[in-house]
């Protein structure tokens, strides 16, 4: 089976078959960057990596486009708010997402078109979408998408036209337009836009564009016509990617996605996220206060994408735990011995050894098919981590039963069969990728605390207790406390990791 897809559009699952064969342009909305992105931001994030993975892993040369939306409502009320301007304020959380992407191990797009810069395409389509007869504009210099024109409006979101539009995003009431379900394209100047430097010239009069028609710009701009994969939040299908569609497809006449990709909403501890109920977290509050970036890797992608994903501090000491038991199993196949081969080998061991080896690889192969075959069923991550695991624990289970007698090692070409299924999993996982950097990151610490007590047991017995206590004090400052006991100095950090 390829690469099957639960496509939003027609509510089925569909094999994957992209314009070109080979290539695959993916535009996934990226995020608003009015503050930090929180957790259920970095579920769905993390769901785009799976996605830009999979196809890598499955051959696909992949153009990968995410934007940040840096002009609407909240952008520009938090920078008035700051009276910063728009970029001055929005710049460093571009920065910040993309460091925390970063530490999670989140594949870097090829490009993150921000909304600001591609004013001018936006201005070219709204002409076009005028040209056509699909947009009007009012007398405040506003233009307006008429959606009784576009007669495949709602398709995507299973919704008819009499249902209006809730969860709209824009107080509509403050412009005039001809019906109250049309959506702005351009939004006629306002005094607040202009104090923030959200303010362009178009032939119908000075404003702003509409949050729709950014993504629209940006992603036939970057990627064509028409885009292999969309990929969204599960609250963006309606209104946004319906009017992402009437815009895109409304000026080039051609289909805008063959394929609609949408992550369900991350819930904390059983709740909806909001900063009303206290639950909102960001994942630069979590990395800060010391969570394992492998175990929030973990987490977030371990649910399904189209299930739901509770994020609960049990959760993450779970993963925290999953995360420890791949890098301990990575470890001890590096560093399991290898037998002779066999000609090399002396008579009455080579039986057992043989059959471990066999039974190595064996569990490589199957852990590789089913891994395999869940991620190709529309993502099956799920599934996927599940063959991961059973593949550990039936590798263990050999390497004890070799260990019995552990001068005899394993056969090398098993050990390599074992290393290279690990290898191709995590290429698409990505979670010792991200674990193995923190615990390189334990040994440097470790080897400079142990360097720093040796110094200190020097002064010590120089009698330099002002020095000793200086070391003391550095290590403190670095979050280590020393025991001295009658057998040496110990030490321990404090916050160990969730
Ligand atoms: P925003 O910054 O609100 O534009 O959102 C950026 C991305 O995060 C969009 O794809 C949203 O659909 C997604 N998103 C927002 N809230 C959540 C949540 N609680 N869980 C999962 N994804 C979310
Ligand atoms: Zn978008």
């Amino acid at each position: 089976m390829g690469l099957h897809f639960h496509n939003t559009l027609t509510r089925r699952l569909e094999p994957f078959e992209s314009v070109e064969a080979g290539k695959a342009g993916v535009y996934a909305c990226g995020p608003t960057i009015y503050g930090h992105a929180h957790i259920g931001n970095f579920r769905t994030f993390m769901f785009y990596d799976l996605v830009h993975r999979v196809l890598e892993w499955r051959g696909y040369e992949v153009r990968f486009v995410m934007n940040f939306t840096d002009v609407d409502d909240k952008t520009i009320r938090a920078a008035r708010a700051k009276e910063m301007t728009l970029d001055e304020y929005t710049a460093p959380f571009a920065e910040a997402m993309l460091g925390e992407s970063d530490a999670l191990g989140i594949r870097r797009a090829d490009l993150y078109p921000r909304a600001t810069v591609y004013v001018d395409r936006m201005i070219d389509l709204i002409q076009r979408l005028l040209d056509r007869g699909f947009a009007y504009a009012t007398d405040d210099g506003s233009v307006w998408y008429d959606i009784s024109s576009f007669e495949a409006y709602g398709r995507l979101s299973g919704r008819d036209l009499e249902q209006g539009r809730p969860g709209e995003r824009v107080a509509e009431d403050e412009y005039a337009k001809d019906d109250a379900r049309d959506f702005a394209l351009w939004k006629g100047v306002k005094r607040e836009d202009e104090e923030v430097g959200a303010a362009w010239d178009a032939p119908w009069g000075r404003g702003r564009p509409g949050w729709h028609i950014e993504c629209s710009a940006m992603a036939l701009a970057e990627i064509g016509d028409t885009l292999d994969l969309h990929l969204g939040g599960e609250d963006l299908i309606f209104p946004h990617h319906e009017d992402e569609i009437a815009q895109s497809e409304g000026a080039t006449g051609k289909p805008f996605s063959r394929v609609w990709l949408h992550a369900k909403h991350l819930r904390v501890e059983g709740e909806k996220m909001s900063k009303s109920a206290g639950n909102f977290v960001t994942v630069r509050e979590l990395l800060d206060e010391g969570v394992s970036p492998a175990a929030l890797r973990h987490l977030l992608l371990s649910a399904h994408y189209r299930s739901e994903l509770n994020f609960t501090r049990a959760g993450l000491q779970a993963s925290a735990r999953a995360v420890a038991r791949l890098l301990d199993f990575e470890a001890r196949l590096l560093s399991h011995p290898e037998a002779p081969a066999i000609g090399d080998r002396g008579t009455g061991s080579g039986d057992a050894e043989g059959e471990a080896g066999r039974g190595i690889r064996d569990a490589a192969d199957r852990a590789i098919e089913a891994f395999t075959a869940a991620l190709l069923d529309d993502l099956n991550v799920a599934g996927a981590l599940a063959a991961l695991f059973v593949f550990v624990n039936e590798a263990n289970r050999r390497l004890d039963a070799a260990l019995g007698d552990p001068s005899h090692g394993l056969p090398a070409d098993a050990l390599e069969a074992a290393r290279a299924a690990l290898g191709e999993m995590d290429g698409v996982l990505g979670i010792l990728e991200v674990g193995r950097r923190s615990r390189s990151v334990d040994a440097e610490l470790s080897a400079w605390v142990e360097e720093r007590i040796r110094a200190r047991a020097h002064a010590r017995a120089d009698r330099d207790w002002s020095e000793a206590d200086r070391i003391r004090d550095e290590l403190t400052a670095a979050g280590v406390v020393l025991e001295d006991s009658a057998t040496g100095t110990r030490w321990k950090k404090l916050s160990e990791e969730g």
